[in-house]
């Protein structure tokens, strides 16, 4: 199953891929509409099915190149980042490939849909891209044995996580350059994990800038992989249904080139994941009006 969370003239929908890849959506007033994807992700895989068997029959086509995509699904819970799971990034950063794996936290404010503008802020030009798979609890839980893991993942998604890079090397604490405002492109659509290889191995991943590769690896190379994390961090916290798991980007980020490429105004980064999609975002510079808007 493949959703789309969409706005249509100031109104929400969900949508689904039908067999022949047709989206078939309800906005929210429709006396059919299922419940926003978190919800139905909470209540489980078959509240998923019953949903997408309700869109299939009675939606209408949807076409997402018209509609403005949202997020797949509102991050209410927890967005667990992963650091240097990549050998050949740590590698380039000039950091040791981890024993455990490096976790930060972003926060929804970050956070911003397909298409909508990935925003330099007026304080820094040291805007970077990562591409990184996304995966979404599905079923809660804690002390997770790694043999199980996979079956608390309900679907895979994509994200830029954008970092601001002088900000995130003030200090050992990573927090504060990976939580500018409109940095976290998400999306474009959810798709669930029984569409794709267990724990999305060995799927390609490329982020372009402008067209040019900028980043080109495969999800096989991850040092911790989706089950491995899912076991990790479950030792620590509960997982919960809704909660993201950011996996990690590969060599060939922009602070890391020589000479180094940094996003501005004007640039289009997309990030492509085999048997997901292309997430693909303008980047814009911080508008004047927004400094007083607190
Ligand atoms: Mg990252």
């Amino acid at each position: 199953m493949r959703f789309a969370t969409y706005r249509l003239a100031s109104r929400h929908g969900l949508a689904v891929a039908d067999k022949a890849g047709t989206y078939r959506g309800l906005l929210t007033e429709h006396a059919s509409y299922p419940g926003t994807l978190e919800s139905l992700v909470a209540k489980g895989e078959v509240a998923l099915r019953a949903a997408a068997e309700t869109l299939v029959r009675t939606g209408e086509a949807v076409d997402l190149g018209v509609v403005k995509l949202e997020q797949p699904l509102a991050a209410h819970g927890k967005i667990i980042c992963v650091g240097l799971n990549y050998a050949d990034h740590a590698s380039e950063a000039s950091m040791k490939a981890p024993d455990y794996p490096t976790l930060f936290a972003r926060f929804p404010s970050s956070l911003i849909a397909h298409d909508e503008p990935i925003v330099r802020p007026r304080v820094s030009d040291k805007l970077d891209y990562e591409g990184e798979l996304v995966a979404v609890i599905g079923k809660r839980g804690r002390y997770i044995p790694r043999t199980a893991a996979l079956s608390h993942v309900c679907g895979y998604s994509i994200f830029n996580d954008g970092s601001i890079r002088d900000f995130q090397l003030r200090t050992p604490q990573w927090t504060v350059g990976k939580n500018f405002d409109n940095t976290g492109p998400f999306g474009p659509v959810f798709v669930s994990a029984d569409e794709l290889p267990p724990g999305a191995h060995g799927l390609k991943i490329e982020t372009r800038l402008n067209g040019r590769v900028m980043q080109s690896a495969t999800t096989a190379d991850l040092i911790f992989d989706v089950a491995t994390l899912v076991a990790l961090i479950s030792e620590a916290m509960t997982l919960e249904p809704g909660d993201l798991i950011i996996t990690g980007t590969p060599a060939g980020v922009g602070a890391a080139r020589k000479p180094p490429v940094f996003m501005k105004a004007g640039d289009i980064c997309e990030v492509e994941i085999e048997g997901i999609g292309i997430l693909r975002n303008p980047i814009a510079d911080e508008a004047a009006a927004t400094a007083d808007a607190a």
